[in-house]
């Protein structure tokens, strides 16, 4: 791990999202460990935008995604059409349709998400063109290798572990979450894939936005804990295609499986990527469009071109809240058991040290 900037809080953070959550759903996972939390501070920079936020969709699974101030891309990846990403052992395949805009043309990013490190996710020419110093949250396994790819902040997280981004007012929380790119027992061929969930903004008991990005995962057991651990998500981002590379094993899911997961999540809306930008695809958007009618998602569902932006309606409507906490105060879960009663002015980023 390389922490410049970063604040290791191994025990002692206290989660403001979800805190209230903790009380009604404390975690239930068989890992062993408690998950690791930090935090990374960024220079404040220019005044941010008082409200809103914005999804624009760039192509495959690269998103650009402002909030107040904070401009997180994810899984970059801008090389032309016609283009070849390399997966490994030999395989290669082509790019379809190319990216909305060039890498040039990005606004100043302040945090990449990168869900595992394949050409179609980080390409040669965003590994070329990447400021070097952009802080990028991936896995453990990736971490190391963006270090000799020359960049020097990359924060690699296991599943459950979470960073807390502050920026001036700014607040965002990633927390890593579950996926694997095939069947289990290909795993040792592939690389390790993070799914994440995004917490934008402290809300009065909460995430003022919640956001999942799938990563490109197959369905598996562990998918169901998402929805559990972290109810009330606001917007999926959901990798489909029904990725296959050589053989009948499904790298990503198909139309179905993707319907499947935003029924597991209970996400309200959805967003779907990754599925007509490279030649490896093989279940196209109609796939997902069928299979969210049929199960009466299709309300849920958010279409974005090339290009296209969604606004995040940031203020959750009435009723759309996770649980309430106790009037006035919120309590902070500590690893040691120990639980603290803070009021909830004051339950922004504090930290309490050992
Ligand atoms: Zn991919």
């Amino acid at each position: 791990m390389h922490l410049p900037a970063l604040v290791l809080l191994r025990t002692l953070l206290i989660p403001w999202v979800g805190a209230a959550a903790l009380l009604a759903a404390p975690w239930t996972g068989a890992r062993a460990q408690e998950p690791d939390e930090y935090i990374l501070t960024l220079p404040s920079g220019p005044a941010a935008p008082a409200q809103g936020g914005s999804v624009r969709f760039i192509g495959n699974a690269t998103v650009l995604i402002e909030y107040q101030g904070l401009a997180i891309l994810t899984d970059p990846n801008f090389l032309p059409r016609g283009s070849f990403v390399r997966l490994g052992y030999g395989l290669r395949s082509e790019r379809l349709a190319g990216p909305a805009i060039s890498i040039d043309a990005l606004p100043p990013v302040d945090l990449v998400v990168l869900t595992h490190l394949h050409e179609d996710h980080f390409d040669w020419l965003v590994q070329q063109r990447l400021r070097r110093d952009v802080p990028i949250v991936t896995t453990s396994e990736a971490a190391p290798q963006l270090e000799e790819l020359g960049f020097t902040q990359h924060y690699g997280l296991a599943a459950w572990d979470s960073l807390t981004v502050r920026k001036g007012e700014a607040r965002l929380r990633v927390t890593a979450l579950p996926a694997r790119h095939g069947p289990r027992a290909l795993a040792w061929l592939l690389p390790e894939v993070m799914g994440a969930l995004l917490d934008f903004g402290p809300g009065a008991f909460g995430p003022a936005y919640r956001m999942y990005i799938s990563g490109d995962t197959v369905l598996f057991d562990e998918l169901a804990q998402i929805g559990q651990r972290f109810p009330d998500i606001d917007l999926a981002l959901l990798h489909l295609g029904g990725m296959r590379l050589a053989g009948p094993f499904k790298l990503s899911m198909d139309g179905e499986d993707g319907a499947r997961l935003l029924q597991l999540t209970g996400a309200r809306r959805a967003i779907p990527l990754h599925f007509s930008d490279y030649d490896m695809f093989h279940s196209p958007l109609a796939d997902f469009q069928r299979a969210t009618r049929a199960a009466g998602l299709d309300g849920r569902v958010i279409h974005l071109e090339r290009g296209d932006t969604y606004t995040l309606p940031l203020e959750r409507a009435e009723g759309q809240t996770g649980q309430p906490a106790p009037a006035g105060y919120s309590y902070f879960e500590m690893k040691n058991g120990n639980k603290n009663a803070v009021s909830i002015s004051d339950i922004h980023f504090q930290k309490i040290m050992n």
